[in-house]
């Protein structure tokens, strides 16, 4: 297969390993108990990379400069073993509650991290809590970021990133212009955190009840895997999962048996989310 031929179809394992980060920083935990539930994300990450390697597949980290901080070893074995590393904040902060010099400092931040403990610059970027400022773009381009990982306009179609949308509320919405910067589309109903995860926490108007069987969310991947290999040829399914809810055991099985399901068929491709990201710039280029 020459370098950026595009697959028949195309599978993009992505996980974010927020560890502690999520729970001390957004969810504003300071509970032992609540914290070792990203404790729990580090004994994840060591059962998906044994999964992986297991299965010949290299996938993509979204990591927090928090956590590259935190298990500098996990993040290491991470890159040892042939996986991307993308950024994904400092301390999973939603960038639309920060000033735009405080967007930036997190970058900055998390660039350095990674940086500092695994010596590269990541070329993804995926924002912690899918939701991206007015500045987001513009900045990314700034940093040099070839892709970004927070948006759903498409599914299984990537697409060019744009600056400059006009919201009308009297009239249609103005699209801006697209920029160089790919869109590697996300989804919740192919995000593990919402099937899987019970949080409660009234004072910040959250709760998810989580706790779905395996089977139930095996059933939603699969057909739209399925649906994907028949009506799209050509396109990317990104799933994302989180070491510390996928690493549970059953759940573990079930990523196992939708893997084995997805190679029964032909041309289908295991990718690292900015492999994929490349071969989209090859195959469609940016309209000018
Ligand atoms: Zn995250």
């Amino acid at each position: 297969m020459a370098a950026f031929e595009t697959p028949r179809a195309t599978v993009c394992l992505t996980f974010d390993f927020d560890a502690v980060s999520i729970w001390i920083g957004p969810y504003g935990a300071t509970s032992p108990s609540a914290i070792s539930r990203g404790e729990f994300g580090a004994v994840g990450v060591e059962r998906i990379l044994r999964l992986l390697e297991g299965a010949g597949i290299a996938a993509t980290f979204f990591i927090p400069g928090h956590t590259v901080e935190t298990y500098p070893d996990h993040a290491r074995a991470i890159v040892a073993a042939g996986h991307e590393v993308g950024h994904h904040g400092y301390l999973h902060e939603n960038p639309v509650a920060l000033e735009p010099a405080q967007e930036r400092a997190v970058l900055e931040r998390g660039l350095t991290a990674i940086d500092r403990v695994l010596g590269l610059r990541p070329i993804g970027y995926r924002s912690p809590a899918w939701d991206n400022s007015p500045h987001t773009i513009d900045l990314l381009r700034e940093f040099g970021f070839r892709y970004e990982s927070s948006q759903m306009g498409d599914d299984f179609t990537p697409y060019w990133c744009r600056v400059g949308d006009v919201i009308e509320g009297d009239g249609p919405y103005r699209f801006g212009e697209r920029v160089d910067l790919v869109e590697m589309p996300v989804s919740w109903v192919l995000d593990d955190f919402p099937h899987f995860e019970y949080v409660s926490l009234p004072p910040r108007g959250l709760r998810l009840p989580g706790l779905s069987a395996a089977s139930k969310v095996e059933e939603i991947w699969r057909d739209e895997f399925d649906f994907m290999y028949r009506d799209v040829p050509g396109g990317v399914m990104t799933i994302t999962m989180h070491p510390q809810v996928i690493g549970r055991g059953h759940r573990l099985l079930m990523l196992e048996r939708l893997i084995a399901h997805m190679r029964d068929r032909d041309g289908v491709v295991f990718s690292r989310l900015g492999d994929a990201a490349e071969r989209f710039r090859q195959s469609s280029p940016r309209p000018v």
